[in-house]
């Protein structure tokens, strides 16, 4: 089973939580039980599992990742957005979640982002289903 959702960032580099549009996919997939992927066919956006209680942790992740890979950086590729490319590199481009009663399994503090490194634009994440 598969779906694809759109998703708009509307920063330069930002986590958009996706947790309950993946949900609601997976309700309309009629998925109950396996395993879903997350994935975003995109070179400079990736994705994470991680808090969404507190937005500052995701507001901390994004300033380690700038100190990681500054934007000012030593870079060739004339597009300019190496810094995206390597951000992206780094988080990776899916993230694999149990599905359990129709739901992701998360656990309590845990959401799922699309993390944007070269926005604001328009992303497609894709939603594959394995099992029931
Ligand atoms: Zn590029």
């Amino acid at each position: 089973m598969i779906a694809r959702i759109r998703v708009r960032s509307g920063r330069r580099a930002e986590f958009v939580e996706i947790t309950e549009r993946v949900n609601n996919a997976l309700h309309d997939l009629g998925a109950r039980e396996g395993i879903c992927q997350v994935y975003v066919p995109h070179t400079t956006a990736g994705v994470v599992v991680n808090e969404n209680a507190d937005p500052d942790v995701a507001r901390d992740m994004l300033a380690a990742l700038d100190r990681l890979v500054p934007e000012d950086g030593d870079y060739l590729h004339a597009e300019g957005n190496s810094p995206g490319h390597i951000k992206s590199a780094l988080v990776g481009q899916s993230v694999t979640i149990p599905v359990e009663d129709g739901r992701l399994a998360l656990g309590t503090w845990q959401g799922v982002f699309l993390a944007e490194f070269d926005g604001p634009r328009e992303r497609t994440v894709v939603i594959t289903v394995v099992g029931a």
